[in-house]
């Protein structure tokens, strides 16, 4: 039987100091970001800031240096994610290209394509979106239906992804379409790259969010070509891909930390009006689970470094993350008497209160679904 496994990892020797630069950087750069501007953090898109970030090295911190990445450790982009995070930064522009997108060109592309898009990720210039989800096809994502199908000159692709993140503003996606048939659904499926900017026969409508905002979207392709040359890494392959790209997406510090401005904006409230012992001991309770979660994340990205697939891990501190992430905002409306409220007059600690309130049903389904993790675990341990 498969057990868990995580092993505490040490941060390597440059840790401290790149931490101090990160800091020092978000400092000043989000000098007159007041609060609620930063609730969203690694969901809210700033061009202009990933620029920065980019300029200043803090973008492919972990990619090799020939393709303009920083040949750091893992550990040590988990550094920079994690201050980025408390600090609330607007990353969301070049966040799936950092996390997600950028390693699977490097491990599955071609030189050339290596060669073209990912010194631009490096630079903060590029966004990504990542298309797997479709009508009836979220959980069970093997069921996809959107179908590329080889034509003389490249791909002609049909079919549409849902809840795609970022569509509207970015420059790529990277597609899960059918390509073959196979003996299992899983069989037929290929990763492309599909240029956002340059390809007809795409239309993105927007879906408007419980909060009013317009980040995610319906994405229909209609005989939408594609250069021969779109495809990443092999035909038929792309569930094995799709997997692994998976582990990258669930386990960082995103994922137990989108609620950081919140629970910062709560700890101020308390200490300003003086916490009772049971305030102190729910918050205590809150930290505690706060440094679990970091050291199982910590743990993960150390797996990643050492070239392993913790899947399953993974798959925990996404599942144990969002639930507790999740839990912040009722935590502060126990906490403390005053209401979510948006008004402008309201205190940033409202604001931010009401904004997490409506926002904390999605982190448990963004991602992958808690009961679809959990299932996940029980199959990997050899429960199910
Ligand atoms: C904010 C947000 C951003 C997103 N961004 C993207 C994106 O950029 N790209 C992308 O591809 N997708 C994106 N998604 C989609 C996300 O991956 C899916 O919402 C998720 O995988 C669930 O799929 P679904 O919405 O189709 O729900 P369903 O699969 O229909 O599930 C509905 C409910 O039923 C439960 N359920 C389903 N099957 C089972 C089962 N077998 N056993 C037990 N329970 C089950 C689920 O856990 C869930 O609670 C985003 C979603 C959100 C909320």
């Amino acid at each position: 039987m498969r057990r868990l496994n995580f092993p505490a990892p040490e941060l390597p020797a440059g840790a401290r100091k790149l931490r101090r630069e990160v800091r020092a950087f978000l400092n000043e750069a989000l000098r007159d970001v007041p609060m609620p501007g930063r609730a969203l953090s690694w969901d809210a898109c700033n061009p202009e800031f990933s620029r920065r970030m980019g300029a200043a090295g803090f973008i492919g911190v972990s990619f090799p240096p020939e393709y303009g990445g920083g040949g750091r450790s893992q550990l040590e982009r988990f550094v920079v994610l994690e201050e980025c995070l408390a600090a609330g930064a607007p990353t969301g522009f070049h966040w799936f290209a950092d996390r997600q997108s950028g390693p699977l060109i490097l491990r599955y592309g071609s030189e050339e394509l290596k060669r073209a898009v990912v010194p631009r990720i490096c630079r903060g210039e590029l966004c990504f979106c990542i298309g797997m989800s479709e009508p009836g096809s979220g959980s069970d994502l093997a069921s996809l239906r959107t179908r590329a199908r080889r034509s003389g000159s490249g791909w002609i692709v049909n079919g549409t992804k849902l809840w795609t993140t970022n569509a509207q503003r970015a420059d790529y996606m990277i597609a899960l379409f059918r390509t073959g048939e196979g003996a299992r659904r899983r069989e037929g499926l290929s990763q492309f790259l599909v240029d956002l900017r340059n390809t007809p026969g795409i239309r993105v409508a927007p879906i408007r969010d419980l909060a009013g905002r317009e980040h995610f979207n319906e994405v229909h392709f209609e005989d939408a070509l594609l250069a021969e040359d779109a495809l990443i890494g092999e035909e038929n392959n792309g569930w094995a891909q799709v997997i692994e790209e998976l582990a990258l997406e669930r386990a960082g510090p995103e994922r137990y930390l989108s609620c950081q401005t919140l629970l910062n904006e709560l700890l101020r409230i308390l200490k300003a009006r003086g916490a009772g012992d049971a305030a102190a001991g729910a918050v205590g309770s809150a930290v505690a689970q706060l440094g679990a979660l970091r050291a199982m994340s910590l743990s993960v990205a150390a797996m990643l470094q050492a070239g392993e697939s913790p899947n399953l891990e993974a798959a925990m501190v996404k599942d144990m993350g969002t639930r507790f992430e999740q839990s912040i905002p009722s935590l502060a409306q126990e906490l403390v008497d005053l209401p979510p409220e948006a008004s402008a007059d309201a205190l940033p600690y409202q604001q931010v209160l009401r904004l997490m309130t409506l926002l904390a049903p999605s982190f448990s389904l963004r991602g992958g679904s808690g009961e679809i993790l959990r299932g996940i675990i029980a199959r990997g341990l050899g429960l199910r």
